[in-house]
């Protein structure tokens, strides 16, 4: 990790999502019985966007839920991992990272698969994106879809500074995001 000192400057609670996927990634399959995959659809609450884990959480608000037979091959999955297994394919020892920045988010649509590398770069772009609010002081908060918004109304030929101030962000935060100097994995 070449940006270690920055991550003090996030809150903890941000810094253990960042960093909670780089353990998550496991060579086992995901496999559920017909009563875990029940159990699974029971266990979400789905809204407009996220859908929500209602069952076991770990403290930092990822889902986890028993996968596999219990007789001799049960194991404790996290449910994000489940739901991409379950939904699009087993993520094996690939990390599953959500889009959405909520850890307890199991919609597939918020899922994608990424390297550690891909989630050095989020982290660090979202370091550099919370040292700059730390010197202006302000508390916005970047998201994946935000970040895809501003680049959008960039080709829509909006100017950075009002890209900006639609997101409270300054200029050279502004100008960074559209040149993909940040959040340059989406
Ligand atoms: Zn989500």
């Amino acid at each position: 990790m070449k940006d270690a000192n920055s991550i003090h400057t996030i809150n903890m609670n941000q810094a253990a999502k960042n960093i909670g996927p780089i353990a998550h990634a496991s060579n086992r399959e995901i496999a559920l019985t017909e009563k875990q995959k029940i159990l699974f659809w029971k266990n979400i609450e789905k809204t407009d966007g996220c859908w929500l884990w209602r069952g076991h959480r770990n403290k930092l608000g990822y889902g986890r839920m028993q996968v596999g037979d219990w007789r001799n091959n049960a194991w404790i999955a996290y449910a994000h991992r489940v739901s991409y297994a379950v939904n699009i394919e087993q993520p094996f020892s690939l990390l599953v990272l959500h889009k959405c920045d909520n850890p307890s988010c199991v919609n597939p649509a918020h899922l994608f698969i990424g390297t550690q590398e891909a989630n050095m770069h989020d982290m660090d772009s979202k370091n550099r994106r919370v040292h700059a609010h730390g010197e202006k002081g302000g508390a916005a908060k970047m998201t994946n879809e935000k970040v895809l918004e501003m680049r959008a109304l960039h080709a829509n030929g909006k100017t950075r500074a009002e890209i900006g101030r639609l997101f409270g962000l300054g200029f050279t935060a502004t100008d960074k995001i559209i040149k993909r100097e940040t959040w340059k994995h989406i």
